[in-house]
């Protein structure tokens, strides 16, 4: 049997979770995130399980094109829309929802007449992409005159919505709801992404855009997707290839920074960052061995890492080894790696096995 790493994707816990989004925000519409390969757990296999979200955003204009080759109907929007003419006629050829965030788009739009949907995007606080309140109501009117433009809504992002003690979300919240007022009507509205859905129910407006949450993570600092009642949907597994009883003094893996302090039993398992297990997860990270966890010692090697068995003595080699999903919540991984959960899954190799379940 094969000791490779591998990702089983449990597409029960995907609708899962997509019912807890539902929940949350029972009269919002649902824009499910599946950028970057959906967040790494398979863009075609997660729009085939998530068909009941009402549409689906990413980030770059061939996801959106490879679906639509794949026979995918259902609306996509393009989070940064377009960059030149090329990609407006792609756009507008395949029915992609666009949106527009800047004003070579809006140019782009008045020197190009084609059918096309936008969303216009909104800087309320993030200083990312978006018009500055004080232009929305100038460029709204811009957009709404051209006839081949069909406007969908208004967009904004959160910033800081993870902090449910943070000022900032409050106040972006009020200077979207100030730009909205300044609007000749009401447009169509969508701020939430996870925090926002979790954690800010006055952000949930027409739309909510649910990324991690879907995937089982939760984005609030300090909590676990279990504490929202979500389940993980993707589980990094690999195995036990060898085991040694270390003396106290000995030392383990590159660079030597581990030293045991006591007789040891350490087990290598096959993964590493060859497979996207971060480099940066420090002694201490937890991994899953029999449902109990075990602390990594060392540095993680290209193909391998070293685990403690103090906790599990009776391990044996062939043993699963999990290294975040069920039983070792990937927050609590990304913590330890300095990082966080979205990183973890979108750095996964193509050297992963990927499976559905
Ligand atoms: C990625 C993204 C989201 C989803 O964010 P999560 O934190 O993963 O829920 C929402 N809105 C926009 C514009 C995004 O780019």
């Amino acid at each position: 049997m094969s000791r490779r790493a591998v990702a089983t994707i449990n597409t029960a816990a995907l609708t899962h979770n997509f019912s807890v989004v539902r929940q949350c925000a029972p009269k919002a519409r649902v824009m499910a995130m599946v950028k970057s390969n959906a967040y790494g757990h398979g863009l075609q296999e997660v729009v085939e399980t998530l068909k009941d979200a009402d549409a689906f955003g990413l980030a770059h204009l061939d996801e959106a094109v490879q679906l639509r080759d794949a026979g995918c109907e259902a609306e996509l929007t393009l989070m940064s829309g377009f960059y030149d003419v090329s990609e407006l006629k792609a756009a507008s050829a395949h029915n992609l929802q666009v949106v527009v965030h800047e004003p070579t788009q809006l140019k782009l739009l008045e020197n190009n007449p084609l059918p096309v949907k936008v969303w216009m995007k909104v800087d309320t606080g993030m200083h990312r992409l978006g018009f500055a309140h004080d232009e929305v109501a100038r460029i709204y009117q811009s957009l709404k005159a051209l006839p081949h433009v069909q406007l969908q809504g208004v967009m904004t992002h959160l910033a800081c919505a993870d902090d449910v003690n943070d000022a900032h979300t409050k106040e972006q919240l009020s200077v979207y709801a100030n730009c909205m007022q300044q609007l000749p009507d009401i447009p169509v509205k969508s701020v939430a992404n996870s925090a926002g859905i979790l954690a800010w129910p006055e952000s949930h407006a027409d739309w909510v855009r649910p990324g991690i949450m879907l995937y089982g993570c939760s984005p609030m600092m300090g909590l676990t997707g279990v504490e929202h009642k979500l389940k993980p949907a993707m589980t990094l597994s690999a195995r036990i290839i060898a085991i040694s009883d270390c003396d106290s003094g000995d030392a383990i893996g590159y660079g030597a920074t581990y030293t045991c302090d006591a007789p040891t039993r350490v087990a290598i398992v096959s993964v590493g960052y060859g497979d996207g297990y971060p480099r940066h997860a420090a002694t201490g990270t937890p991994v899953s061995i029999r449902g109990t966890l075990c602390p990594l010692l060392g540095r993680v090697s290209m193909d391998m890492i070293a685990v403690d068995l103090s906790n599990m003595e009776e391990a044996a080699v062939g043993d699963k080894v999990v290294l975040w999903g069920e039983g070792c919540p990937a927050e609590m991984v990304a913590e330890h790696a300095n990082t966080i959960a979205y990183e973890l899954f979108c750095n996964m190799t193509q050297r992963v096995r990927v499976e559905y379940a």
